[in-house]
């Protein structure tokens, strides 16, 4: 079969996300055959290094043996059963690994299966939580501009992105929102550290003024991945973290991006050694195999909840496939390759390589800034570098560097004018050289006209 093949019977059934579908009139959709490792392969041979994760949520590899192995087990055995009622061992294995290594004070796994639904049932719990309080005052969230937190109703109506806003506005509860500490912005000559804290008085200003109607604050600790990998310092979480105690708000911590190692440490949390009261997790959770998602949350949370059935205190959340088996045994498999390889100390060895790859990038004159944490790199497209303005999205420059990625073998999907590294953890260092030379060739014909 050739790659035409299979995209002319997909264009006629198909819809897919994220996507125009009238641009495949001009742009190649890419079949893909099968892959392993950082390697895709489409049906003629054609083999792309993923260096965005397919969508971020691969860490050890395509067709990874380890997985492998444990899911052809597990199929085996078990490879469902409905969570209400009943249990299995995967779940319970896989929930008491999660509290073993997430931050102190994260007790409790509540399941879903995709980021999106993790958010839901962090914001519904939340809500529950004062509700069975007895405090039905709370009913709002304060969350970040330029956030990101998946794509369903109460998801979109906590994020920022503009064009979702403008589009499903009036499906969206409200919310408060409060300037980004996105580090892009801070003055010449300051540190991050220092536009961070000076940013969160308007969170500290939010807080002041709504906290009696707040439910939690929501963000996504210190890179705000859709947003266009905005990145910020953690002083902002622990100035958040000690403002959400003192007004009595909980506080949201969405990992699904980062978490698992993505941003150097375990969870980015760590970073500022916090514990958040609700964690989100999803995406690199089973290495980039099977849907499903979870929220930890604290014992006094459950306990809010954990009443006689009349006093129909219950949380109300669920979803067929919750708690899932296979998935369950995907997790487990990627948290033992975790154990295995001591991942992070190998990452600190490939974040080092992406970052002298790209020594020399933010030189170009129409690169703003190259940012970087842990295992995620940016690469910051301007029009004008002295006034930091950006290209007009119509002229879909990122698009031009995508499109040169995949003529040369290697999957970059920038956001907007922001081009970024977001490898599979097994990538090489002498991949990460072609990956770099690939960008920096893509850039130079994207901004050239
Ligand atoms: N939260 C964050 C921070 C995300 O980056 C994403 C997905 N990119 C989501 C939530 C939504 O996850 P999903 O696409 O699995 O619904």
């Amino acid at each position: 079969m050739k790659n035409t093949d299979l995209v002319k019977r997909d264009l006629s059934v198909v819809w897919h996300p994220c996507t125009q579908m009238k641009d495949h009139e001009w742009l190649p959709m890419i079949p893909i055959r099968r892959a392993a490792g950082v390697w895709l392969e489409d049906f003629e041979g054609n083999r792309y290094l993923d260096a965005i994760s397919s969508w971020w949520v691969n860490l050890f590899g395509h067709a990874n043996a380890h997985i492998n192995a444990a899911l052809s087990t597990q199929s085996g055995m078990l490879e469902h059963v409905m969570l209400a009622g009943f249990t299995h061992e995967a779940v319970v294995e896989l929930s008491e690994k999660l509290v073993a290594i997430t931050p102190s004070g994260l007790d409790r796994c509540f399941y879903a299966d995709n980021g999106s639904a993790a958010v839901e049932v962090a914001l519904k719990m939340s809500f529950h939580y004062w509700r069975n309080s007895g405090e039905h005052g709370k009913t709002k969230f304060i969350t970040l501009g330029n956030s990101y937190h998946g794509e369903t109703l109460g998801a979109l109506a906590v994020g920022n992105v503009q064009l979702y806003k403008d589009t499903y506005g009036p499906l969206l509860m409200e919310t408060f929102s409060v300037p980004s500490p996105d580090c892009f912005n801070r003055e010449p000559g300051e540190s991050c550290a220092a536009y961070s804290e000076r940013m969160f008085e308007h969170m500290e200003r939010a807080l002041a003024q709504h906290a009696e109607e707040v439910c939690a604050v929501i963000v996504e600790p210190l890179v705000q991945c859709a947003g266009g990998m905005r990145m910020y310092d953690p002083v902002y979480l622990q100035r958040l973290r000690a403002a959400c105690d003192r007004y009595r708000v909980h506080l949201i911590a969405d990992e699904v991006a980062v978490g698992f190692g993505r941003t150097g440490s375990m969870f980015a949390c760590e970073q500022a050694d916090i514990s958040p009261d609700f964690l989100c997790l999803s995406k690199g959770l089973t290495g980039g195999y099977l849907p499903l998602s979870v929220v930890l949350t604290s014992e006094a949370v459950y306990q809010a909840f954990y009443d006689d059935y009349g006093s129909l205190k219950a949380f109300l959340h669920s979803h067929s496939y919750t708690g899932n088996a296979l998935a369950c045994r995907a997790a487990l498999a990627t948290l033992e390759l975790f154990e295995r390889h001591d991942t992070l100390a190998a990452n600190r060895r490939l974040a080092g390589a992406m970052a002298a790859a790209t020594a020399g990038f933010a030189e170009h004159e129409h690169i703003a800034e190259v940012r970087q944490t842990g295992m995620i790199l940016a690469i910051e497209m301007v029009k004008d570098k002295s006034q930091r303005l950006s290209y007009p999205w119509q002229e879909r420059r990122g698009l031009r560097v995508y499109e040169h990625g995949l003529a040369n073998g290697v999957l970059l999907r920038p956001l907007g004018n922001v081009v970024y590294f977001m490898p599979p953890y097994v990538i090489e260092p002498e991949q990460i050289s072609l990956l770099a030379e690939v960008a920096w060739q893509g850039i130079h014909k994207a901004v050239a006209d």
